[in-house]
């Protein structure tokens, strides 16, 4: 399990609805008696009572019965799903799905549009959540939203940006160096995926094995992020893990120190299971008797939100 978002419970009288989206299919309950759909899933037809009743599988097409967007997590785990378009759904037969719809700009949702079904599996072990998106939509049915694989998505990305031709600045061009100080940041890094596995090994490498870290069912019950999160020391040496797209490139330099951090923060806390990339920015440069001094502004996120959970301000010294 790589992910700490809450995750369907299947009891007796709902599992064949997830295991049916396991294997890619939407299935809802009818009534035997009188033909009538049910859905939540129940023991008996709501409109006869009969207790006679057969999972049967559907196409999942419908239309928008309402929504509304959230653009506050309700869990910081849903920090990279903001804002979160969450719908009821009525399918074709006529029952109502609590969902989220995906793959749609605000502008383009309006209650009474039709609708597909996408299936997204969202845990390793293959469970899946029914979402919808508009019918006229380019999306496959079936999609993979665990974290390793939207990790992977993002890491192509990266590697395009990485293989652009980066313009080559002498070391000792003071001028040149100068001119790399800017307010913007770089495009993001490629993913890492912060799982419990990992914040684990690394409780046990530092010797920081605080509850809040370590204890996923502790920390669901008393820490305020509502679940364990990564040690800051670990976010900010997985930055090694981040390669960030730079459009230049330092070099004519025989040695180059790292001199340590001016500035380490960490403003935001890292929830188990979620992913992190950076960015960075030139902040000064410094010629000093020695050799040319960096100070390069190292930023890590949880992907989607603003604020960063590491600050890292890296000083550089080219000679
Ligand atoms: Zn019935």
């Amino acid at each position: 399990m790589s992910t700490n978002k809450p995750l369907p419970m299947p009891t007796g009288i709902s599992a064949p609805f997830w295991n049916g989206l396991k294997e890619g299919r939407v299935t809802i309950p009818q009534c035997k008696s009188c033909g009538h759909w049910v859905f939540f899933p129940r023991r008996h037809c709501d409109k006869c009572w009969s207790q006679d009743l057969e999972w049967k599988e559907v196409k999942g097409t419908g239309t928008l019965y309402t929504y509304t967007l959230t653009r506050v997590p309700t869990m910081p785990d849903f920090a990279d799903e903001m804002p979160q378009k969450m719908a009821v759904v009525e399918l074709d037969e006529g029952v109502r799905i609590n969902t989220t719809l995906i793959g749609l700009d605000e502008a383009e949702i309006a209650v009474g549009m039709r609708l597909k079904p996408v299936i997204d599996t969202v845990a390793t072990d293959g469970t899946a959540l029914l979402r919808f998106t508009a019918a006229d939509k380019d999306i496959p049915a079936r999609i993979d939203s665990t974290p390793a694989a939207l990790a992977a998505a993002a890491e192509k990305a990266a590697e395009t940006a990485a293989a652009a031709p980066r313009r080559q600045v002498r070391f000792d061009d003071e001028a040149a160096m100068k001119a790399l100080v800017s307010e913007n940041y770089s495009p993001w890094s490629n993913q890492v995926v912060v799982d419990q596995a990992l914040i684990d090994e690394f409780a046990s490498l530092s010797g920081d094995d605080y509850w809040i870290h370590t204890d996923p069912e502790r920390a669901r019950r008393q820490s305020p992020f509502g679940g364990t999160i990564a040690h800051g020391a670990l976010v900010q040496v997985l930055q090694s893990r981040l390669t960030i797209p730079l459009d230049y490139e330092v070099v004519g330099f025989n040695n180059m120190v790292n001199y340590g951090s001016d500035r380490l923060r960490f403003p935001a806390p890292v929830p188990a299971g979620s992913r992190i990339h950076a960015r960075s920015r030139v902040k000064s440069v410094e010629k000093l008797p020695k050799g040319m001094q960096m100070t390069m502004e190292i930023v890590t996120h949880v992907v989607g939100s603003e604020r960063p959970s590491v600050i890292n301000d890296l000083v550089i010294l080219y000679m």
